[in-house]
């Protein structure tokens, strides 16, 4: 993996996915599980694999039946969805160097800024939806993407990250459904779980990996390619 083609100083922009990226475990599964109905989830799940409903669908069902206040929500994720391993290092590594993190995710804003905050990561640009919990089920309140993808048809994190796209060499980190259109628009990518898979079956080459300590240590061995 070369990062610098012309033998310059090129700055990244590592746009990484949160849930299950960021985190070692979804949080928004972890939300519908711990306060929604899981036999909703099972139900919508394999459909939303097979492209039979939308992701935006899936979870506007699966969080209807979400019954909890925003402060029981924001203390359970805290608890139970752990960062993984490197992902605070990588931060500083890549401010180090004059390159940029921004988290692209397809959750709720005040989940992300809570673990975030909690982790001493508070400063770091967020695109995201956001959520309104709520005792008797909560609502999504979906972010401005822009136009339809052209691309994957939806309004995706590809949006996004071409809003902070500023000449820089383009590294994506993602696990999941949302991230598939984005991560293709990347000169690398950092894939796990279900991304990983879908890559190899459409044949595009991705590195894989355990935590954040390997993706820091490729690109540093990238920069000195
Ligand atoms: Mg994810
Ligand atoms: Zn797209």
């Amino acid at each position: 993996m070369v990062l610098v083609p012309c033998g310059g100083v090129n700055a990244l922009l590592i746009a990484c996915d949160f849930d299950g990226t960021i985190t070692q475990r979804d949080t928004l599964r972890l939300i519908v599980a711990q306060y929604g109905s899981v036999e909703v989830w099972e139900e919508i799940e394999p459909r939303l694999r097979r492209g039979e409903v939308s992701l935006e669908q899936a979870m506007e069902l699966e969080f209807a039946a979400v019954q909890a206040t925003p402060q029981d929500v924001r203390e359970f994720v805290r608890e139970s969805a752990p960062l993984r391993a490197g992902f605070a290092e990588l931060v500083e590594w890549a401010g180090d160097r004059g390159h940029r993190v921004v988290v692209l995710s397809s959750g709720f804003r005040t989940v992300i800024d809570s673990v975030l905050h909690e982790a001493g990561l508070g400063d770091l640009p967020v695109e995201s939806h956001d959520a309104v919990f709520h005792p008797s089920g909560t609502t999504i309140r979906w972010s401005e993407r822009g136009e339809p993808c052209g691309h994957c048809g939806r309004r995706c994190k590809r949006h996004d990250l071409g809003r902070h796209h500023d000449q820089e060499v383009v590294v994506y980190v993602g696990d999941g459904v949302s991230d598939r259109c984005a991560a293709q628009a990347a000169d690398v990518i950092f894939a796990r779980d279900d991304l990983a898979r879908y890559l190899d079956e459409e044949r595009v080459g991705f590195r894989a990996f355990e935590d954040f300590h390997d993706i820091r240590t490729a690109l540093a061995e990238g920069e000195a390619a």
